[in-house]
């Protein structure tokens, strides 16, 4: 009798003090969570790519922000979004970009370019040679000129950089002379060891046809689908090829275009591609080790999709919350 209750006695200490460890691994300030509640939301966590898509309605504009503290942003949106962009990229702590790419002279890409290259300091500016007689591209090159920076031709084949274990490659535009503006698109694959972003611009099908006949390698886990999802983009072909996990759509509500078209989301469906669109989801933002990947907005764990089965990332804007995600363990 005495044995059992002893036992009991026992059984209860540990179970108190069970508790009482998993109530402190929790709540450890100097653990994962406390140490990730203290970061800046401007400084990214060490050893990660961060991949932004920007929402700017029916526009493209992403930032990279890699591992090394270097910036390439692709894009600026519209010229009336050049102000928020620039407010974004100073709350995501930026200060130089390093890279900054215009996909190609449509006003819906390179729009707010000239407020950004005014308001920051500038690395190495990328654009495809194409001839476009704009005020809005017009000003993009006043301001390039006014800074006395170069532009570097975007051509498929250009590497632009290797950098802190990222790499990031140019699959387009292949040729020099094409039919639709969008063909120009310099189309960037961004690597950080196992996972790899594909920013497709607005390259159509007759890009796509071009980068799969030059062989290059299209794979990623991440699509930025070209064109905000036009119908004209996405073929079945360069889709297979690509074989993306996951798919982003930078497109703006109710746009005048009806995108993205339904013949491209159902593409994307029939692959068993996640499809993320900034119309809905606002915008998105990827964070990946180079190994493991991940989104959210932030504002509740709900919202957040598991990318992966191993270790998560939660992203919120500009803001990395816990790593690894103490939460789940407790
Ligand atoms: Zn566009």
């Amino acid at each position: 009798m005495r044995c059992t209750i002893l036992k009991t006695k026992r059984f209860l200490l540990l179970l108190i003090l069970a508790v009482l460890l998993a109530a402190a691994g929790c709540a450890a300030p100097g653990g994962p969570r406390g140490t990730q509640d203290t970061l800046s939301p401007s400084v990214p966590a060490e050893g990660l790519l961060k991949v932004h898509f920007i929402d700017v309605g029916q526009a493209d504009c992403i930032l990279a922000q890699l591992p090394g503290g270097e910036n390439m942003l692709v894009d600026a949106g519209n010229n009336d979004d050049g102000e928020k962009v620039v407010s974004y990229l100073r709350e995501a702590g930026v200060n130089k970009i390093d890279f900054l790419v215009g996909t190609h002279p449509h006003e819906d890409h390179i729009g707010g370019l000239d407020t950004v290259i005014n308001n920051f300091e500038i690395g190495k500016v990328y654009l495809p040679r194409v001839n476009h007689n704009t005020k809005t591209y017009r000003d993009l090159l006043a301001a390039i000129k006014a800074r006395g920076l170069k532009v570097t031709t975007a051509a498929a084949g250009v590497e632009m950089f290797s950098s802190a274990g990222v790499d990031a490659a140019m699959l387009a535009p292949v040729n020099t002379g094409y039919e639709e503006l969008n063909d120009y698109s310099a189309v960037i694959k961004l690597t950080y060891k196992n996972v790899s972003f594909l920013l497709a611009g607005d390259a159509e099908e007759t890009s796509e046809k071009e980068m799969l006949k030059a062989g290059f390698d299209v794979r990623a886990d991440v699509l930025k689908v070209g064109h905000h999802g036009s119908r004209t983009s996405t073929s079945p072909a360069f889709l297979r090829a690509v074989a993306p996990r996951y798919a982003v759509i930078s497109a703006g509500k109710d746009n005048d275009y009806g995108h993205p078209h339904q013949e491209t989301l159902q593409r994307l469906e029939k692959a068993n591609v996640k499809v993320f669109r900034t119309d809905r989801d606002g915008t998105l933002i990827f964070s990946t080790n180079g190994d493991k990947i991940a989104t959210g907005d932030g504002s509740s764990l709900s919202q957040f999709s598991f990318l992966s089965t191993r270790r998560i990332i939660l992203g919120k804007t500009g803001f990395i919350r816990e790593w690894p995600p103490n939460h789940l363990n407790c």
